[in-house]
């Protein structure tokens, strides 16, 4: 029988900072082999704790305006001041092999992904339970001074009001619930006809024999 081999799927998580997308992320990444994370380039200064090439490849804002000029970005957008994209080459190479990719990129990059490549697309926004969960937790981090957070606070409600854009929304109460139902949406949307490539093929073959 012909196997049935997969397009590969991109999936976007955008949420506010702080709404515990990246405990989400890391988890998706480490429970399932198929999905990689694509890194993007940021001319943001690295946090304790960041490692250059794996949460981030760390650039000077002169190499991203050369990548971006080339056309070697698939997305970007500024954001609290700092520029932030997705190389291209990585994304493309893992759909090809049939793999999935990950993107934890705002709005702005998902509306671009979305002009790009709307079939390969699956968004998830993450919402936070409560407001003062958010804060809570944009000061337990404490990685950014006191005024990035209340500049992250205060972009919270202009990233939130972009939740009708995406597929699918999550409130991250429990993060094992959230853990769940990230991946049973992962699970359906691998199993959609379009993304089952000869398929055709496998049904004729099988029909053939019956
Ligand atoms: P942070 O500085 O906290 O790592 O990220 C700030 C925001 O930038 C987050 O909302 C994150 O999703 C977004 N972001 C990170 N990388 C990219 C990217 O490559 N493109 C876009 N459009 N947004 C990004």
């Amino acid at each position: 029988m012909t196997d049935i081999q997969r397009r590969g799927l991109l999936l976007v998580m955008s949420s506010p900072s702080g709404a515990g997308k990246t405990t989400l992320s890391r988890r998706l990444l480490a429970s399932d082999p198929n999905i990689t994370m694509s890194v993007s380039v940021t001319t943001r200064a690295p946090r304790p704790g960041e490692v250059n090439g794996k949460d981030y490849h760390f650039i000077p804002q002169e190499e991203f305006v050369r990548l971006r000029d080339r056309g070697e970005l698939l997305e970007y957008a500024e954001v609290f001041g700092n520029f932030y994209g997705t190389p291209k080459r990585p994304v493309t190479e893992a759909l090809q092999a049939g793999r999935d990719v990950l993107f934890d990129i705002d709005w702005q990059g998902t509306q671009q992904l979305a002009q790009a490549m709307e079939e390969d697309l699956v968004r998830i926004f993450i919402l936070p339970p409560t407001a003062e969960e958010l804060r809570e937790r944009l000061i337990r981090r404490a990685q950014d001074s006191s005024s990035t957070v209340a500049k992250r606070m205060a972009k919270a409600a202009d990233e939130i009001s972009h939740w009708p854009e995406y597929d699918y929304v999550i409130v991250n109460n429990d993060v094992n619930v959230a853990s769940a139902e990230i991946d049973a949406i992962l699970t359906a949307e691998r199993l959609r006809r379009r993304r089952q490539v000869g398929l055709t093929q496998f049904v004729r073959e099988l029909t053939k024999a019956l």
